[in-house]
């Protein structure tokens, strides 16, 4: 099946899809974008994606390029079209075309490009091993909440960490604290059990896998503590794991090539891991992208 793109009102052959060469997305990073996983052919959270969106562009000021109604049905539409079923959506909407000049343009009006993926869960094998991350300076600006397509610091520590051999980067800020991975959110699990995830503030982007997840360790009575961790911290943890809506909950098993805990996933990430995915695999299954109260019980599928 021929894949598509949609593109300012049109579905396109996704090859040639374009935008002008005045888009100030990619002029000047003048765009914001959300990534939705898509579970059973289903959008996962993608209430929580689309709030997400629309903060991002009210920060940047830039209108919502159509109704939210209309997004979803345009969403819904280039996910009929490529038979989408697992994998992701990915939206990105800039401040529009206009003749280059930092200051907004009066005319121009919002562009809305969206694409889709499939891809495939995450191996077994890669979950049995977890994963490796290393540690980089935080160079980024100073509003990480916003979820801005200008992506370059990032770009330059998954490289290092892929250079490296290593999955991801997890970014340490002036003070030592770890803010978190270049696509992912960082998260520990204490010696004495407590999960640690930053709290969230212009150093981080809020994920949605994120909040998913803090609600569901909450429902299942997990100790729950949210606020920064510095590098020492991660090195001492028992566990330690990563989050993101392409990731789901990623075991990290090393750190700066050290290991964390006894080298292995840690049992309270992967009961975290089957939870979520429990709950992804519910909201598909009722078609409700509404926050539902997750399985308790952590299920056999990753
Ligand atoms: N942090 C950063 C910098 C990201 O780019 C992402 C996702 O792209 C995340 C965290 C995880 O967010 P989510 O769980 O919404 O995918």
């Amino acid at each position: 099946m021929p894949r598509e793109a949609y593109v300012n009102g049109r579905y396109l052959p996704h090859r040639a899809a374009q935008v002008h060469i005045e888009d100030r997305g990619y002029q000047f990073a003048d765009a914001v974008y959300e990534v939705v996983p898509v579970v059973h052919g289903a959008l996962v959270d993608e209430d929580m994606h689309l709030d997400r969106l629309e903060r991002s562009l009210d920060e940047l000021r830039i209108a919502m390029p159509m109704s939210r109604q209309a997004l979803e049905m345009t969403s819904r539409e280039l996910m009929r079209r490529n038979g989408l079923t697992y994998g992701f959506l990915y939206m990105q909407v800039s401040r529009g075309v206009a003749p280059r000049d930092h200051k907004f343009p009066k005319q121009a009006r919002p562009a809305l490009v969206m694409t889709t993926r499939q891809t495939k869960p995450h191996s077994e094998e890669m979950l049995s091993k977890g994963v490796a991350v290393i540690t980089v300076p935080d160079i980024r600006w100073k509003r990480c909440d916003i979820k801005s397509i200008s992506l370059l610091p990032n770009v330059l520590a998954k490289q290092q960490a892929v250079d490296e051999g290593a999955y991801e980067a997890w970014m340490i800020d002036a003070e030592g604290f770890v803010t978190e991975g270049t696509s992912t959110n960082a998260w520990i699990v204490t010696k004495d059990n407590r999960l640690v995830t930053r709290s969230a503030n212009n150093a981080i982007l809020n994920g949605v896998t994120r909040l998913a997840l803090l609600a569901i360790a909450e429902s299942i009575g997990v100790e729950l503590e949210e606020r920064a961790f510095t590098l020492e911290e991660a090195l001492e943890a028992r566990e330690a794991f990563l989050t993101s809506s392409t990731n789901f909950v990623m075991p990290v098993t090393a750190i700066d090539g050290r290991s964390v805990g006894n080298g292995h996933p840690g049992l309270l990430t992967m009961k975290l891991r089957d939870s979520y995915v429990s709950y992804a695999m519910g909201l598909a299954r009722s078609g409700d992208s509404a926050p539902a109260v997750p399985e308790v019980e952590a299920r056999a599928c990753r």
